[in-house]
């Protein structure tokens, strides 16, 4: 059968639910979810509904599981920024981690003292908004009290984390795993190939077959050159018809690394293609990945034995440095933005107004102090990556 046929047949019908598209019912589905960063779209693939439901959320848990990284590198979403990620410190204190760099308490805090006049309360909001409707409510509650001094005297503060944060990764499982074939399907979709001719993957996707047809891969690197600036997110299929194999990659921030096989009776042309993308800046970017496997390697990844000892501490090794760089030049911009910011704001200058040797003293001197606290930690607890 030649894709054409099959490609004008599977054109017309939603690849999860088999429902006819028509130009009311139609979706753009992203190729690589956009809650990760990912921008390329297909039209015509599922259905609007399939789209919102069981795709959402399949790339939703997707999303989840790589939240911590999506958050630290703020990925540029088309809208809204990555939800607030919750950390712990190695001391146990609860804190969200925010797409703007920053990090707050998990919750606020409201502590209570008995005193000889009666009750002392004193609360720790995490933003001056939070404070003023808690405020509120204790004014309900205690309506005999007055608040209003309570109210004037609100006071901001910046603290650091009382030690080092923890976080812990965990990424694949039945719906994020459908999300990663999906992404495969997909990009096969983008070279024509249709949802038919990855008959593997599909039985998957509609639940027909229990057997994941994904698995990762780790016995050797299959991205030819990778960059070590910055993460990115690639997905790359390949139809052989030699081995009658369509084959996928699927990897996200240089460290969930998976192969899908999306068919076995692939008798297309020789054809392979590549999307990828840095998901910190949404440009799509140039990678190289070596999908031919040999047969040792494709039936020990077959045999879910493509995860040598030690490969996955090396795939972490790769990309935590890489995401550290990152994340600290972000820091940095971000500490510098706002010292400069702050030291304008306090002499009432203008950045375009010339300055006299007085001022630029002044100025010099305000910066260096609001950035004190930043440097320190960078020579206090910065690790050198
Ligand atoms: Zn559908």
């Amino acid at each position: 059968m030649g894709y054409l046929s099959r490609h004008s047949d599977a054109m017309g019908h939603c690849a999860i639910c088999d429902e006819e598209i028509t130009p009311l019912n139609d979706s753009k589905e992203h190729v690589v979810p956009n809650a990760v960063g990912g921008r390329l779209k297909v039209r015509g693939f599922i259905c609007r509904k399939c789209n919102n439901g069981s795709g959402c959320e399949w790339d939703a848990e997707l999303a989840d599981q790589f939240n911590w990284f999506s958050v630290t590198l703020n990925v540029k979403r088309e809208a809204g920024v990555a939800p607030s990620h919750p950390v712990k410190t190695v001391g146990g204190q609860g804190l969200l981690l925010h797409a703007d760099g920053t990090m707050s308490p998990d919750k606020p805090v409201i502590s209570t003292t008995e005193i000889p006049s009666g009750r002392q309360i004193s609360i720790k909001a995490r933003t001056r908004l939070e404070a003023r409707k808690i405020l509120k409510g204790l004014q309900r509650k205690y309506p005999e009290s007055d608040f209003s001094m309570a109210f004037a005297s609100l006071t901001e503060e910046t603290s650091m984390p009382d030690g080092p944060i923890m976080t812990s990764f965990q990424f694949g499982g039945p719906l994020a795993g459908r999300s990663i074939v999906k992404t495969a399907v997909a990009m096969a979709f983008r070279m024509s190939i249709p949802p038919a001719g990855c008959e593997l993957a599909m039985r998957y996707i509609k639940g027909v077959a229990a057997t994941p047809p994904f698995a990762e891969f780790l016995s050797r690197d299959l991205v030819r050159i990778r960059p070590d600036k910055h993460v990115f997110h690639v997905v790359s299929v390949r139809g052989d018809p030699e081995t009658k194999r369509l084959m996928g990659y699927v990897e996200y921030f240089g460290l969930g690394r998976f192969l899908v096989l999306l068919s076995t009776e692939y008798d297309g042309c020789p054809v392979q293609r590549t999307y990828s993308i840095n998901p910190a800046t949404a440009e799509e970017i140039k990678i190289a990945v070596d999908l031919v496997l040999s047969e040792d390697e494709f039936n020990r990844w077959l045999a879910n034995d493509a995860v040598p000892d030690g490969s996955r501490e090396a795939a972490f090794n790769y990309a935590m440095p890489v995401i550290l760089r990152q994340m600290y030049a972000r820091a940095d911009a971000n500490a510098f933005d706002r010292a400069y910011e702050e030291a304008c704001r306090d002499m009432g200058i203008e950045s375009s107004e010339a300055l006299d040797n007085d001022q630029i003293m002044e100025f010099s001197r305000r910066m260096a102090h609001k950035l004190m606290p930043h440097l320190l930690r960078i020579l206090r607890h910065r690790p050198r990556v």
